[in-house]
């Protein structure tokens, strides 16, 4: 299997250029078409020379991400199902950040991306890890989701309402979709910085989020880059009861050590850390979780985003009544910590990570034919 061009930094696109006796500016040209050209093909690439994209070619692949299928509607949230070269599947969400309520477009969009095929952590509320790990995805394929949404979006049909310059859909990137990020540490660092440079993806790390259900080592390791991403915690339960219920991975890092490293991140950083907290009915939703969860939130400086449970398929776990989420939400506010109550975008497309990869993997598995899973219309459930 040939290495994907993609997974190359400028660094090393620059040595193996030299080595092969080509001038420097070939290396910008072939980011130009990588990057803002987003080609996909090495015959596209026009400006560079016949035998250097032979060369190119024969020792590099130029993997895409092949659409299979979408839900969601345009101006809303679009959860798409990638197909990767070896036939796995993962998923990413593109958000806009203010829903279009009353049918305007909104040209600022967060893009939710995978890191692995599956996920080893098992968190029981999450169809992520429901049929466990497959593989890390290489620095090309967490890049390509950026990659591929943007060629999707660029194949829209354009409407007058939307500006011109709005070539670019995402602004920003949270890694919240399948897979734990930092248990694929070196991928990720090599693609988010690829995502940051300006002649790669061009996003500022501030406007990048990584999202942890609790790997202290990483967390630490993490603090110690020089860029600055922000950091969410998947805490779900403030208290070790709670979350090793919900959380095997807390039972390798229990909360103390988990704050440690937080402490450690809050410390070199002086970012804000989120604290992301899933209410689930009868499970982490009682009061008396609000009290060690303010003093966690105190102590990192953290914000709280309080997220109603999506429904999985097949798990019995469920979101608490609405007045149960506002009364947790006015609980923690009630102590002076920042929180927001988010109504769940996308939650009836299955937003929450894994979940429209489950679903496919399973039909194919009893039989569906997958040409019936190619390019579905938008479902509306
Ligand atoms: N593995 C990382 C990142 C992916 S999960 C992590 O756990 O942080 C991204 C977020 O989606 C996590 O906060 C996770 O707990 C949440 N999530 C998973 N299943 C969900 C569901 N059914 N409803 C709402 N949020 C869910
Ligand atoms: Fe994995 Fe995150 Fe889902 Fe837990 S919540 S199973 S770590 S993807």
């Amino acid at each position: 299997m040939l290495t994907d061009i993609k997974s190359l930094n400028r660094d090393e696109l620059e040595t193996l250029f030299n080595d092969w006796s080509e001038p420097a500016f070939r290396v910008n040209q072939l980011l130009d078409w990588l990057y803002a050209r987003r080609a996909t093909t090495w015959d596209s690439m026009s400006n560079l020379s016949k035998p250097l994209r032979e060369k190119l070619r024969s020792q590099f692949s130029l993997n895409s991400l092949v659409l299979t299928r979408k839900q969601g509607a345009r101006d809303t949230t679009q959860k798409f199902l990638w197909k990767l070269a070896d036939g796995a599947f993962i998923e990413s969400v593109l958000i806009p950040a203010n829903p279009a309520l009353y049918g305007e477009a909104s040209d600022r969009h967060t893009l939710c991306i995978s890191t692995q095929v599956g996920c080893a952590y098992g968190c029981r509320f999450c169809a992520s890890g429901l049929d466990g790990w497959k593989r890390n995805l290489g620095v090309h394929e967490i890049m390509d989701q950026i990659l591929a949404t943007e060629r999707w979006h660029a194949a829209q049909p354009k409407e007058e309402s939307l500006e011109p310059a709005a070539n670019r859909v995402v602004n920003n990137i949270v890694v919240m979709g399948m897979g734990e990020p930092l248990a694929n540490y070196e991928n990720l660092l090599k693609a988010l910085k690829i995502l940051n440079a300006p002649w790669g993806g061009g996003i500022g790390a501030r406007k990048i989020t990584v999202s942890t259900s609790g790997l202290a080592p990483q967390i630490r390791q993490l603090a110690k880059e020089p860029l600055q991403f922000r950091l969410a915690i998947s805490l779900h339960g403030a208290t070790d009861e709670v979350r090793n219920r919900i959380m095997p991975v807390n039972k390798k890092y229990p909360l103390t050590e988990l704050a440690a490293a937080c402490d450690d991140y809050q410390r070199v950083k002086g970012r804000m850390i989120t604290l992301e907290y899933i209410l689930i009915a009868g499970i982490n939703d009682s009061m008396d979780q609000i009290k060690p969860l303010a003093t966690l939130a105190k102590r990192l400086n953290a914000k709280v985003n309080l997220i109603p449970y999506n429904t999985v398929e097949g798990l019995p776990w469920e979101r608490p009544s609405e007045p149960a989420c506002e009364a947790f939400h006015a609980a923690l506010e009630k102590l002076n910590i920042t929180a927001t109550l988010r109504r769940e975008k996308g939650g009836d497309i299955d937003a929450a990570c894994g979940q429209l990869r489950l679903k496919t993997e399973r039909e194919l598995a009893t039989g569906v034919p997958s040409n019936q899973l190619t390019d579905l219309p938008p479902t509306a459930r």
